[in-house]
């Protein structure tokens, strides 16, 4: 039987067709009125998308890029941080804020669980230049709680500056920015915003803004401040990514669409679009039989599944793969083997879901053995769905 590609992976995640079309089309040179009328429209909708009033700059990188950039901005060589890590992507900000000289202080959760707060209360000192956090942690799936984290730095440390990496957690969760304080925020292109790998955005505040006047660190091509020089002309400092650009003004042009072009309750929708696809997929996993990696604080961005004991995660993504050109995640590091990923980030829709959860029967029965009804795991997520749409 025919067998179409479907990508459930949280990153790269699948592509909107318009954004495909404005890419193929985008033949513009950077340094033109065409590229700047683009350029400034997309850096207007992304301070929409990220629900900001604080500057919001565009990067050629992947995400990664821009978390370096908030390290090596805000930072000097020798100052005191807290890093608060569950998993790999926690492990990043630990990697790169020692890369360049900081000291962390660490408060770490185990895999699949979210952090105890009063761990965070007791770590938080004033001399911390700048906490670093997931508002989602892509390698369990979990979600962190952010409005209570910055409720935290406000009490026992307020003018340490919160870098909140919200690469997955842009568009499957709410954010607060400016009422929280979230001193930068970082978002990537090849996740909730339906194009391909290749930018990163960030929201910067004006006490980040302060703290880079003073802040020793190296920088050259992630060098905010020049970013946001350009940014007013509707320029970025090199060449940036056009294609991506063009692709990333139709992605939002299409989420403000799905609200009667209003962007702000597009994005909304959009979050409610992903915990309804993750809720669903949860509930149907579950009633096949599985087990939540991370039941207490999922993330409405990706789901982690364990397999049985005794069995391994990469038999149930590679017969995905065969059988039906599914491509979902096997665990990262340690976890590899242990868990599997499926995302519900972007261009996600219901009938997705119900497309995995009815692969999900056939590999469950024929792959694991296990005591499968068909229909099992579908009707569970049509409940969620029932149930969701109801109002
Ligand atoms: C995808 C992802 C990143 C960025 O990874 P890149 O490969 O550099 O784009 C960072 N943090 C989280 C939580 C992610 O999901």
């Amino acid at each position: 039987m025919i067998r179409k590609t479907r990508l459930y992976t949280p990153g790269p995640t699948p592509l909107l067709p318009d954004a495909q079309f404005a890419m193929a089309a985008a033949d513009i040179h950077h340094r033109t009125p065409e590229f700047r009328a683009l350029f400034q429209k997309v850096l207007a909708q992304l301070k929409v998308f990220v629900g900001t009033s604080n500057d919001v700059l565009l990067l050629s990188s992947s995400g990664t890029g821009a978390m370096e950039a908030a390290v090596t901005n805000l930072t000097s060589p020798g100052d005191r941080v807290l890093v608060l890590t569950a998993g790999k992507f926690g492990e990043r900000w630990t990697g790169l804020v020692k890369a360049f000289g900081c000291q962390p202080d660490v408060v770490s959760a185990p895999y699949g669980q979210t952090f105890d707060l009063d761990q965070i209360r007791a770590a938080l000192k004033p001399e911390q230049k700048a906490v670093f956090v997931q508002a989602t942690e892509t390698s369990t799936a979990v979600r962190h709680d952010i409005e209570a984290i910055a409720k935290l730095r406000d009490q026992m440390a307020p003018n340490t500056l919160l870098v909140v990496d919200g690469i997955t957690g842009l568009g499957t969760t709410r954010f607060d920015v400016d009422g929280w304080g979230i001193d930068i925020l970082i978002g990537g292109s090849q996740k909730a915003v339906m194009i391909p790998p290749g930018l990163a955005y960030l929201s910067v505040s004006e006490r980040a803004w302060a703290a880079m006047e003073t802040s020793k660190n190296p920088r050259y091509y992630f060098d905010l401040r020049k970013e946001r020089k350009n940014a007013v002309k509707g320029e970025s400092a090199y060449t940036p990514a056009v294609a991506l650009v063009a692709g990333l003004v139709a992605a939002l042009d299409y989420i403000a669409g799905q609200a009667g072009g209003d962007l702000e309750k597009g994005r909304i929708a959009l979050v409610n679009n992903a915990e309804v696809n993750a809720a669903a997929t949860r509930a149907g996993l579950v009633a096949l039989g599985f087990t939540l990696f991370a039941p207490t604080a999922p993330a409405a961005a990706a789901t982690a599944v364990a397999v049985p004991e005794g069995m391994d995660s990469g038999t149930v993504v590679k017969a995905l793969k065969a059988r039906f050109a599914l491509v979902t995640a096997n665990g990262q590091g340690e976890m590899q083997g242990k868990i599997f990923r499926v995302a519900h980030l972007g261009f996600f829709d219901y009938l997705d879901t119900v497309a995995l959860l009815g692969a999900m029967e056939h590999i469950a029965k024929d792959t694991l053995g296990l005591p499968v009804v068909y229909g099992q795991a579908v009707e569970a997520a049509q409940r969620v769905y029932a149930e969701a749409v109801k109002q």
